[in-house]
């Protein structure tokens, strides 16, 4: 499961409802390992003793990442891109064992973080989120498809001058758009009616139209359902919206003309779609 766009924005949201003004009293940090070998936790753990007796000022989401703002030059970065959950515990009476960051706040309420497969929890000085791969992709490049930047003469025009797969196009660091991975991405294609391999520049109007509506209709359906049926919100409370394209697909038919599901390894993951209706 992938905690993309609306996840992020719906965790920073309430991060920011509930955070805003609160300070840093203590923290804890385990079994972070295997996050450390890979760059997705300070390599320092030190480094997090420069969140303490900060207040936090601002908590923004952009793409599938989350920037926590203190007072202090300092900044918690949170991704759990490929699942994850983000806790907000209101006393310690219900303790909660599974995570790799506690943040215990001087109110006694805390946070934890527990990121389950690729994803970061990194302590960044303002000066250092430049160099966070993470921070670079989502919060300095792209186009949000959620922000007024995002209109249709801008995708269209840019699109079509793009001689990449979709794939590249809509997901990864090259991306032109923040926010979508490869579940987003299998939704998106699907009710657009599109082959995950089709060229930027081969689209005509009408797909690039399809492709603009679905990236809306997406985003919107999962903000309202509030986030994936996988996903849980800060205060653990689990997103109804089903993936329409995905693995819960397998062995299934299409629902709109009836034709088996199909998969096929592609861009670096595996991605089901309709033969028929995204027919080559
Ligand atoms: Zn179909």
């Amino acid at each position: 499961m992938s905690i993309e766009l609306p996840e992020a924005l719906i965790l920073a949201n309430q991060m920011k409802d509930v955070l805003i003004g609160k300070q840093l009293e203590s923290y804890h940090v385990q079994n972070y390992d295997r996050m450390q070998k890979v760059g997705f936790l300070n390599k320092n753990i030190k480094d997090f003793d420069q969140l303490l007796n900060g207040k936090i000022t601002s908590v923004i989401a952009r793409g599938n990442v989350i920037r926590v703002e203190l007072d202090n030059n300092m900044n918690l970065l949170i991704a759990p891109e490929y699942g994850g959950e983000v806790l907000y515990h209101k006393d310690d009476t219900k303790k909660s064992t599974q995570y790799h960051l506690k943040i215990q706040f001087t109110d006694a309420t805390s946070l934890t973080v527990r990121i389950k497969s690729m994803g970061c929890i990194l302590a960044l000085e303002d000066e250092e989120l430049v160099n966070s791969y993470m921070y670079k992709r989502d919060f300095l490049r792209g186009i949000s498809p959620i922000e007024d930047e995002f209109t249709f003469e801008r995708f269209s025009k840019e699109i079509n001058t793009l001689n990449r797969n979709l794939k590249a196009i809509l997901v990864g660091k090259e991306a032109l758009l923040v926010g979508i991975s490869n579940s987003a991405f299998q939704d998106i294609i699907y009710r657009a009616k599109l082959f995950p391999k089709k060229k930027g520049s081969e689209l005509n109007k009408e797909e690039v139209k399809a492709l603009f509506d679905a990236i809306n209709s997406l985003m919107n359906e999962r903000m309202e359902l509030r986030g994936k049926n996988q996903f849980i919100d800060m205060y653990a409370k689990k997103g109804k919206y089903i993936p329409a394209m995905g693995p819960n697909m397998k062995g299934k038919t299409c629902s709109d003309c009836g034709t088996g599901i199909e998969k096929m390894s592609f861009g670096g993951g595996q991605i089901y779609l309709c033969p028929k209706c995204q027919e080559q």
